[in-house]
């Protein structure tokens, strides 16, 4: 029997992957208009890493981390997430020594033991973007404008941004007292996972899915009417800034994200396309993480968002590469000349298929007709005695005599003289 992938493992396959390279592409070309730079970080690290960093009454450690010890006996884990380890390599290498300014995006693989459905994998991949060193709601807008500007450069009208702001540790514990005073009375009709952290993380009943929760919430206290006056502040003047530069956003009081290190302003990209995976990006502000894991105090904010999402919203477009010139070659003479036009071709910059094993004209014209390609070129013993062959531009129709030669064949395509 054949051995088969692993269940929630992908694989990306060609005429699938050029979706894949376009959206990375467009990330890498927006994200650097914003003075971004890619940062390129391993995908195992110690597992203390996340347990300090996302925190221990998370779904993703609690439930979804891919953990072992390995041969030498450390406890090791499957980066879940890229924000720990950006802020990780941030402090190992004292980047902020330098300048606490530091603008960053990575993109690669990450593991979450979850159940696989569409959407929702066991590996999947993160483009995510990182800003260290500022405090200012400015750059929270920018974060989100850049965020913003990378999907409509997709030609994507959903997903749309949400936001909210979680405070900070000075109005934060008064708000979760306050909304457990009020789920106190509910208590029965929250869900397994949401009555255990009742104590640790009493404001996830707020965005559970499940009906018990979304019912026992209705009504609840709001953060945003809790915010002390500097987290207030923060928040009209992020919205404030999104408005100056026309960056459309709602806002859902419902939001807290899912991990323990977010302060103050916390977003997502949301979709109404893909059922439960609802979110396309997700991220927030970290004021608290680098100098948990043991850096200085130093202010951050980020996002990640999930490539499979990404790419199942643009599932309508067709992202298929079409070669430059199909060469066919009739006769054992032609050959050799339609390889060499070829690799000459090739080297100036041309995508250009032939035939390798040099079939019949009919095989080799469904070869042509297969890649598409944008010009065709017929060659044969009469064009190679008189050192010419028709160019067939197969979108005008039209078609012109070429010389032989690598030069006159690339003018003839792009149209020069
Ligand atoms: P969800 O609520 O869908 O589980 P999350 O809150 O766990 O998402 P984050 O940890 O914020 O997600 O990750 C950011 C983004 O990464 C998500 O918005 C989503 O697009 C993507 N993502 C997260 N988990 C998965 C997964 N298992 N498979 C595919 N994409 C994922
Ligand atoms: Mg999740």
């Amino acid at each position: 029997m054949a051995i088969t992938g692993i269940k929630g493992f992908n694989d990306i396959l060609p005429g699938e992957v050029e979706k894949w390279q376009h959206i990375e592409a467009t990330a890498r070309r927006v994200f650097e208009l914003y003075g971004l730079s890619e940062i390129r970080i391993p995908i195992l690290e110690k597992t203390e890493l996340f347990c300090r960093s996302i925190g221990d009454a998370t779904d993703i450690v609690e439930k979804e981390m891919y953990s072992f010890e390995d041969k030498g006996g450390n406890k090791v884990t499957m980066r879940p997430e890229g924000t720990a380890s950006v802020m990780r390599a941030y402090v190992e290498h004292k980047m902020h020594a330098l300048d606490p300014v530091a603008r960053l995006y990575y993109m690669g693989p990450m593991f979450r033991y979850e159940r696989p459905q569409k959407g929702r994998y066991r590996q999947f991949h993160q483009i995510g973007a990182e800003i260290t060193g500022v405090a200012a709601p400015t750059v929270d807008a920018q974060v989100l404008t850049m965020l913003t500007h990378f999907f409509q450069e997709l030609g994507l009208t959903e997903p749309s941004l949400q936001i909210n702001s979680l405070g900070c540790p000075c109005c934060r514990p008064a708000y979760r007292e306050a909304l457990k005073k009020f789920l106190l009375d509910r208590i029965d009709k929250l869900c397994d996972d949401c009555k255990r952290r009742y104590d640790t993380n009493p404001l996830r009943a707020l965005d559970c899915k499940s009906a018990g929760c979304q019912e026992a919430t209705q009504g609840a206290p709001s953060m945003l009417d809790h915010l002390c006056a500097e987290c207030s502040d923060h928040f009209d003047k992020t919205r404030k800034h999104l408005e100056l530069v026309g960056t459309p956003y709602s806002i859902n009081q419902r939001m807290v994200r899912g991990l323990d290190y977010y302060t103050r302003t916390t977003f997502e990209m949301v979709t109404t396309m893909l059922g439960a995976q609802s979110a396309v990006a997700a991220g927030g502000r970290y004021d608290g993480l680098i100098s948990s894991i043991g850096g200085p105090q130093i202010p951050g904010i980020g996002f990640a968002m999930g490539v499979e999402r990404v790419a199942l919203l643009l599932a309508e477009k067709d992202f298929s590469r079409r070669p430059d010139l199909f060469i066919a070659a009739l006769g054992d003479e032609a050959h050799p000349e339609a390889f060499r036009l070829m690799s000459a071709l090739q080297r100036l910059g041309f995508a250009v298929e032939i035939d390798y094993e040099g079939k019949s004209l009919k095989s080799q014209m469904r070869r042509a007709d297969k890649f598409n390609s944008r010009f065709t070129l017929i060659i044969g013993g009469d064009e190679l005695a008189r050192g010419t062959a028709p160019l067939k531009n197969m979108d005008g129709g039209t078609q012109d005599e070429v010389a032989l030669d690598a030069a006159s064949i690339q003018a003839a395509m792009t149209g020069g003289a």
